[in-house]
């Protein structure tokens, strides 16, 4: 167990150090493909209208720039091999698998302290227990996220359009978002207990 968390630390501090170097390259890259773009292509607004504001949209590889940084990348990525070292089984199937853990099976469902959820993979805080309300789901529920802490993504597994949610460092996966929850969201984050780990504020 010590020996896993051991190996665990190397891992993600090699990992989130290159991922911060890349996040500052990707950023710097970006800005200047924005600024590039405005002055050399003044035939940029024909096709669809990029949205202003937002600078991946300006990204342009035909221009004899290329991104140095894939600007989907995430700041903690490991193989598959080194996931399964990391975690234990069943976090692994839900994190890296998207697996569902059986509904009222995570102690953090019950869960009522003052604290803060983290990622069970790369220990990003994601949610806050302030968000956090009993769905009656049997699973952890959630208004909302700590500001950018998590990525969403359209799921059409199940024959349904669900919004993935995960975690904006690693990609584990976290769960589900659904629209039918509290306010003053009016959001549902459904998460399985096994892609977090709590601490108490205290702690
Ligand atoms: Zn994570």
């Amino acid at each position: 167990m010590s020996n896993k968390l051991t190996r665990r630390a190397a891992l993600l501090g090699l990992a989130g150090l290159a991922g911060t170097t890349g996040l500052g390259l990707m950023w710097r890259s970006s800005n200047s493909f924005a600024s590039n773009n405005k002055t050399a292509s003044p035939q940029a607004s024909m096709g669809s209208a990029p949205k202003s504001g937002d600078p991946m949209t300006h990204t342009n590889v035909s221009a004899g720039l290329s991104p140095l940084i894939d600007p989907n990348a995430y700041e903690i990525e490991l193989t598959e091999a080194q996931w399964r070292e990391l975690l234990e089984p069943n976090a692994f199937k839900v994190l890296r698998k998207h697996a569902t853990e059986r509904s009222f099976t995570s102690p953090l469902n019950d869960e009522k302290r003052k604290g803060t959820f983290h990622c069970a993979g790369c220990d990003l805080p994601v949610y806050s227990s302030e968000a956090k309300f009993d769905s009656g789901t049997g699973w952890p529920s959630f208004w909302q996220s700590l500001p950018d802490a998590v990525r969403t993504k359209k799921d059409r597994s199940l024959f349904m359009v669900r919004t993935e949610v995960h975690c904006r460092r690693c990609k584990g996966h976290f769960g589900h978002i659904f629209n039918d929850g509290p306010q003053p969201t009016g959001m549902r984050h459904c998460i399985n207990g096994l892609a977090l780990s709590f601490k108490t504020d205290a702690a």
